[in-house]
């Protein structure tokens, strides 16, 4: 079961998980939004050619496995895009998922052959 929370207590609840080191409420669904972004994109991502979902750009490998598998979803990224997720973890430091070209745009645009 569950209630509905009234907006004065999530806002009460957010601070209080900030003030504890965590993400935000809005931090939070920001993050699921995305990883629910990636997750529908994810089983396109062999049947075509498209952009890194991380960086925006054509840097991916056309054979889909030979890219980077990211560290932070189950989805392939372009090779620096998995460089940079290492050096995040080395350093403790993470990229939010909500900052991925794919998470930031309302259309992901769809692969061709001509652009890679
Ligand atoms: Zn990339």
């Amino acid at each position: 079961m569950s209630r509905d929370w009234t907006p004065e207590e999530i806002q009460a609840a957010s601070e209080a998980m900030v003030q504890a080191g965590n993400m935000s409420y809005e931090e939070v669904c920001a993050e699921l939004n995305a990883l629910e972004k990636i997750g529908r994109f994810a089983p396109l991502q062999s049947k075509y050619n498209w952009p890194c979902p991380r960086c925006g750009h054509w840097t991916m490998d056309r054979s889909t496995t030979r890219n980077a598998l990211s560290r932070r979803a189950v989805i392939y990224i372009c090779s620096s895009c998995g460089m940079e997720e290492a050096m995040e973890d080395f350093y403790g430091t993470w990229a939010p998922l909500a900052s991925w070209d794919i998470a930031r745009k309302e259309e992901w645009p769809i692969g061709n052959d001509t652009e890679n």
